[in-house]
């Protein structure tokens, strides 16, 4: 298994807009993208910094993942995505070594990239999704 980099950082909001007074306006990162993406019911917004993004989720539905996280621990750091070359190739790495995965084949994420999340059981408590390489986010 090949991780190129850090893809980007989830970090959930409760108020997008508000939060991007800090990361937008005031640190300067230019705002890639903003989406709805409606299968994980979360509005999503990208801001590149260096090499990777932070990425900034706002639930749409309160019984939606990202509210439920919040509800349970606060706003904070959600989820680390790692770049990976072969996602499928990847998934079946990590189920070989009995890791836990909440997503068993790839799914449509933000932008059309392809990714999938392993689950913090086995992950030391962290949320770790997999994005397939060269699916940069497109502005808009
Ligand atoms: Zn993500």
């Amino acid at each position: 298994m090949h991780i190129g980099k850090i893809a980007h950082i989830g970090v959930a909001v409760n108020d997008m807009q508000n939060t991007l007074r800090l990361y937008h306006e005031t640190l300067g990162l230019p705002l890639h993208g903003q989406e709805l993406l409606e299968s994980d019911r979360v509005k999503i917004a990208f801001l590149p910094v260096g090499d990777t993004e932070i990425e900034l989720l706002e639930a749409t539905d309160p019984e939606s993942p990202v509210a439920r996280f919040i509800e349970k621990r606060g706003e904070g750091i959600h989820h680390i995505a790692f770049e990976v070359d072969d996602i499928e190739k990847a998934l079946t790495r990590l189920r070989e070594q009995g890791f836990r995965l909440i997503d068993e084949h790839p799914r449509t994420g933000a932008s059309g990239v392809r990714v999938a999340f392993l689950h913090p059981k086995t992950t030391g408590g962290v949320l770790i999704e997999l994005c397939e390489k060269n699916a940069k986010h497109q502005p808009g």
